[in-house]
């Protein structure tokens, strides 16, 4: 049972909550009802037989042997065995239906977080601290799994049970069944106490392991090696790490010990018990009321009563934490999904490339709409609201095929206005036009597919390079992939590789330099051949055979394109159809490079320090 902080639970009661997650958890498991009634109705039958071996025993003692009857004897021992191998039978039945609705649930359960959390805008990604949100969905998952076979499981067992052994032992003798439940409070008393701190001590052990785990994972990263290396901290660091070991082992030792101290509690209530029902019953019987094999059955009977009643009384804590999972699960899945295709989205097919932004304006949304804040890192003073206008009134048009060089000082928006195009994020006032469709009316994929993006630092997944590239179309051939690579300066030097294409890169595969790995996701764009290129260009210069190949790789990508390129070199701006000098979130020239530069203006002062490294423009 996943273990969660009181405080949730209190706070689930008070909510009132539960009975709606119930509801809606209930709702997920519609694919598993006919087995998951299957499932209940084995574990009634398992837990209603447990009362048969007292009861086969009573005849035995009652009948078989004072009447001398053998056969009835040897039939009573077949009968004891039936039931053993049925028990036995149906309790493989019943794991083998727990585990294939567990496993198949928590399957459903993760594709569709999955899937979710893959279609949340990048602004959740860039405020959501990723460790945390991988731990708690696995967390969660497993936890609202095993509250649906595990506790439901549970409960329905410990219940039928005790009402079985309870009637039974009502139907042989009510006076010593009397006596026996009057103990009860004597042990569920204790139980709940020791209930209650199992699962502080149990909470407590998860922290300190996540401590622990955290200090490994950090530490035997490669940076945080080379760290404790460089500053000679070896020694602090073992001592550091022994301490917060040691705070585990002492709390397994207490764990193990309240643990116990439950089963030892058990046992003694469960030996009175028994003893007290020998005891009246014997009374009993000595006063003829009673046969000596309703007296045995009754003290077999008692021992199984204790157990199923001291989790049924913590039955409400176990069903209020496994809510707390479904609900965690619940939180993620109801994160809106703000860019979204509409049900009548168009496909575009051929696109040409004509890109238009109509009278835009834009500022980045706030915190609330696009992050859960359990998962993010410390929130700003103004996480809550939206961001000031980044782009004011953006008016430009780009035919086909057309070179459009952004320039403008540090955080003047160049970067936000470029994410617009493929919608990674959506205007907030004005269009942005893709062959003359709103984007936002285009379908997802077909956007997508028009758009190619290369960045600064584009990412590799840890895969061989030919996976890499075949990302941008999956059923590309050999050949196809080699002429990308070929057009992107990269063949010669894959070739050369130790495993060609089949080398692994990515983070912990072969290092690529920066730019081997800028003309690789060349190479990806091209294989997807997009209508519009979007080129963030490099800001730290490359040693010249590099960039010089960058250059080349980046010429073949463009020719024939529309492209939108946050310049930062004066050898591209040159080049390009249009220079937009962007300013503050607004376009304050544009125009060719001799134009600008006869203007004296804004372009001019950047040109003269050559664009790179631009510094902002204080207001
Ligand atoms: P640079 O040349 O330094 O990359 P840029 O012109 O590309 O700058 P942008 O990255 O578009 O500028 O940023 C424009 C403004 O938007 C900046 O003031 C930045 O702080 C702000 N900004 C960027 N991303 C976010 C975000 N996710 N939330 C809020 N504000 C943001």
């Amino acid at each position: 049972m996943p273990m969660r902080p009181m405080g949730d639970i209190e706070e689930l009661k008070g909510r009132g909550v539960d009975r709606h997650v119930a509801r809606r958890a209930w709702g997920l498991t519609h694919n598993y009802r006919k087995r998951l009634l299957a499932f209940v109705g084995l574990i009634v039958a398992t837990s209603a037989a447990g009362v048969l071996p007292a009861l086969l025993i009573r005849e035995i003692i009652n009948r078989a042997i004072p009447q001398g009857d053998t056969s009835l004897l040897v039939w009573l021992f077949v009968a004891m065995l039936a039931v053993a191998v049925a028990v036995a039978v149906l309790s493989m039945v019943e794991r083998w239906l727990s585990s294939s609705i567990g496993e198949g649930f928590i399957l459903e359960l993760r594709t569709l977080l999955y899937r979710h959390v893959q279609s949340m805008p990048i602004a959740f990604f860039t405020r959501t601290q990723t460790g945390s949100l991988i731990t708690r969905l696995n967390n969660d998952v497993i936890g609202a799994q095993r509250a649906l076979t595990g506790t439901l499981g549970g409960i329905v067992d410990n219940l039928i049970s005790v009402t079985v052994t309870l009637a039974t032992m009502l139907a042989l003798e009510w006076r010593v069944t009397l006596v026996a439940v009057a103990l009860l409070p004597l042990f569920i008393v204790p139980a709940r106490i020791v209930g209650r701190r199992l699962q502080v001590l149990s909470r407590e052990a998860m922290g300190v392991n996540a401590e622990m785990n955290s200090v490994m994972t950090e530490r035997f990263h490669v940076a945080g090696a080379l760290l404790v290396k460089l500053f000679g901290r070896l020694d602090r660091e073992v001592e550091a790490f022994h301490d917060r070991a040691e705070r585990v082992a002492q709390l397994g030792v207490k764990q193990a010990l309240t643990g116990r101290s439950l089963f030892a509690a058990l046992g003694f209530v469960g030996a009175i018990a028994t003893g007290l029902v020998y005891l009246i019953g014997g009374f009993i019987v000595i006063d003829g009321g009673l046969a000596v094999g309703d007296v045995v059955a009754l003290g077999l009977l008692v021992t199984q009563l204790y157990g199923p009643l001291a989790q049924l009384s913590n039955a409400r804590v176990d069903l209020m934490t496994a809510l707390v999972s479904f609900e965690r699960v619940f939180e993620v899945l109801d994160l809106p999904v703000p860019i979204t295709e509409r049900d009548d989205a168009v496909a575009l097919t051929e696109p040409r490339g004509h890109v238009t932004f109509d009278r835009v304006s834009f500022r980045y949304p706030a915190a609330g709409a696009s992050a859960l804040a359990s998962l993010e890192g410390p929130r700003s003073e103004h996480g809550e609201e939206a961001s000031e206008w980044i782009l004011r009134d953006i008016h430009l048009d780009i035919p086909p095929g057309t070179m459009v060089a952004i320039v403008g000082p540090s955080g003047a928006g160049k970067s936000t206005l470029s994410s617009l195009v493929p919608r990674l994020y959506d205007v907030t006032e004005g269009r942005v036009l893709l062959d003359g469709h709103d984007v936002r009316d285009l379908t997802l994929r077909s956007v997508a597919d028009a758009v190619g993006v290369v960045s600064q630092d584009p990412h590799l997944f840890h895969d061989s390079i030919a996976m890499n590239l075949r990302y941008a179309q999956p059923g590309a051939s050999d050949e196809q992939i080699v002429r990308a690579a070929d057009a992107a300066r990269i063949h010669a030097l894959i070739e050369r590789l130790p495993d060609g294409y089949d080398t692994i890169v990515g983070e912990r595969g072969y290092r690529l330099s920066g730019g081997e790995k800028q003309r690789l996701s060349i190479a990806r764009v091209l294989l997807k051949d997009p209508a519009v290129v979007i080129l963030d260009e490099a800001t730290a210069h490359l040693d010249t055979e590099s960039e010089r190949l960058v250059q080349a790789a980046l010429a073949e990508t463009l020719r024939g394109r529309t492209s939108l390129v946050i310049a930062h070199r004066l050898s591209t701006v040159v080049d390009a159809d249009v220079i937009v000098v962007l300013d503050r979130g607004r376009i304050v020239e544009q125009g060719t490079h001799t134009e600008l530069m006869a203007r004296g203006g804004l372009y001019a002062d950047l040109a003269r320090t050559q664009l790179v490294g631009s510094p902002a423009r204080t207001p």
